[in-house]
């Protein structure tokens, strides 16, 4: 389901209950980028919903991942070489490891890297959140005070860690260090966004009172 958010921000999220997929976000400006376009076989709903906002695939500037889970980051084979992909270095020698270099992945033209990214007139900035995955990253969009938060942390719920490489001790730093930001609206990697200034401080609240489980 296509929903604008802001002006030069668009979201794309999965609501199907029987197949598992993540949200993708689209940012529009003099290069449009698109985050996490999802699995390859269910890209579909992100194609039409550019199509419905008149957006071509050879229209998307580059491609951002916050982590190299399939769900996040199969699509990323449906773009051409003029689109730019963009990973975490620590994520994309992970994926090499893992697969012992066995992947159809094109190699990263953007290593994304703690601090500022500059990508048209859209400054963004890049956080190192591992815990979920070793290389996973969080996107913060200081204008709209967004953050692309990946599977670090959802609706009332926080990424898994039992996954290959996952750590309960990393996730709940990376947790804390976001949970500092001034955040207006958290758009996850998975269901719906948390919206409002009180209501994001109080997800994080919520989300540290399971830390204990971990
Ligand atoms: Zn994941």
């Amino acid at each position: 389901m296509l929903y604008k958010v802001f002006d030069d921000l668009y979201a794309f999220f999965w609501t199907s209950q029987t197949e598992n997929n993540c949200n993708t976000y689209l940012i529009r400006g003099e290069e449009n980028i698109l985050i996490d376009p999802g699995h390859g076989h269910l890209f579909d709903h992100v194609l039409q919903g550019l199509s419905s906002i008149d957006i071509s695939l050879d229209q998307i500037d580059a491609v951002l991942v916050t982590h190299a889970h399939p769900d996040h980051i199969e699509g990323v084979l449906q773009f051409e070489a003029g689109t730019r992909f963009g990973i975490s270095r620590t994520e994309y020698d992970f994926i090499q490891e893992y697969t012992g270099g066995r992947h159809n992945l094109p190699k990263p033209d953007l290593y994304l890297t703690e601090g500022e990214l500059i990508l048209g007139g859209v400054h963004l900035e890049i956080l190192e959140t591992p815990g979920h995955s070793p290389g996973e990253i969080c996107i913060y969009w200081p204008r709209h005070k967004t953050l692309f938060s990946g599977d670090l942390v959802f609706e009332g719920s926080l990424g898994r860690t039992d996954l290959p490489k996952g750590s309960a001790s990393e996730i709940k730093e990376s947790i804390r260090r976001v949970a500092g930001l001034e955040i207006d609206l958290v758009l996850p990697g998975h269901g719906g966004p948390v919206q409002g200034k009180n209501n994001v401080q109080q997800n994080f609240r919520e989300i540290e009172g399971l830390f204990q489980y971990l």
